[in-house]
């Protein structure tokens, strides 16, 4: 499993995390933080991140109760967050390789995204909220003009689910390929003490044991994941 995200861009008229490509301004800002601790500089990118439950109507009944009964029912759909940076097609990310026997040409790796309709489906959703979030009177005073990318003539479902299937990539979350789950279910490969099901001395303790992928950034998963895997193996377990 992995997570994917796909953008929506426009320019504005605040100072962000770009301003810091002018040497000029950039001198100026490590003045400031070397002196005071302030300015720019403590401004990690990315400021604001937030989750959604999509309010009802927004998808399907019929997806709405397929994530639900996968997920529980009180995990966040979507995920938004803001990037101080132009989004576009990611074509660049995206190597496919010749028809070649070169060792040297890069591999093709499919992920299979998007393949599940109801992905689509939430990513359609998904988008249409974000256009929803630069609606509000109070935000046009930050906006210049009209939405850089992917455009305002991207409109209809299929648009949007054409330019999403070309710029959709990866959040860096691969994750669930030697799943921990009962011995019972055939893509199951660890015990809940994620030790390997056949095998004597072995654990997988990583990203990779999750069941399923947490709708947030893993990192702290992992941790808490390998602290808990230490707990067991320090209790002889
Ligand atoms: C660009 C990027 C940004 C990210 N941003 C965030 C974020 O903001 N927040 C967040 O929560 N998550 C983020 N993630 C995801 C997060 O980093 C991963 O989910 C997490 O690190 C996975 O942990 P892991 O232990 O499974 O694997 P890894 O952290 O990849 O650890 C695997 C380790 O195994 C080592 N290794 C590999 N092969 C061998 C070998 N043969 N012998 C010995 N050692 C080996 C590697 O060197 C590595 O140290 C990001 C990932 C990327 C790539």
């Amino acid at each position: 499993m992995d997570h994917i995200w796909s953008a929506i861009t426009r320019e504005v008229d605040v100072v962000t995390i770009a301003a810091l490509a002018d040497p000029e301004f950039l001198a100026e800002a490590n003045a400031e933080y070397v002196a005071n601790r302030t300015g720019i500089n403590t401004n990690p990118g990315g400021t604001i991140i937030s989750f959604e439950k999509f309010p009802k109507g927004t998808i399907s009944d019929a997806t709405r109760k397929a994530l639900d009964l996968e997920n529980g029912g009180d995990w966040p759909d979507v995920e938004y967050f803001s990037q101080d940076a132009y989004a576009s097609t990611n074509d660049d990310y995206l190597l496919s390789a010749p028809d070649s026997k070169d060792t040297f040409d890069h591999p093709v790796v499919n992920p299979n995204w998007l393949t599940d309709p109801r992905d689509m489906e939430v990513l359609i959703a998904a988008f249409k909220r974000l256009r929803q979030l630069f609606k509000p009177k109070v935000v046009q005073p930050a906006l210049i003009g009209g939405e850089v990318y992917p455009g305002e003539d991207v409109a209809t479902d299929a648009q949007i689910e054409a330019n999403i299937r070309r710029s959709a990539d990866t959040v860096f979350h691969p994750a669930c390929t030697c799943k921990m789950g009962m011995s019972s279910d055939r893509m199951a490969v660890l015990d809940s003490k994620a030790r390997v099901f056949g095998t004597k001395g072995l654990r997988v303790v990583d990203a990779d044991s999750f069941p399923k992928l947490i709708p947030g950034h893993p990192q702290g998963t992992v941790y808490g994941l390998a602290e808990k895997i230490a707990y067991e193996i320090l209790n002889g377990n």
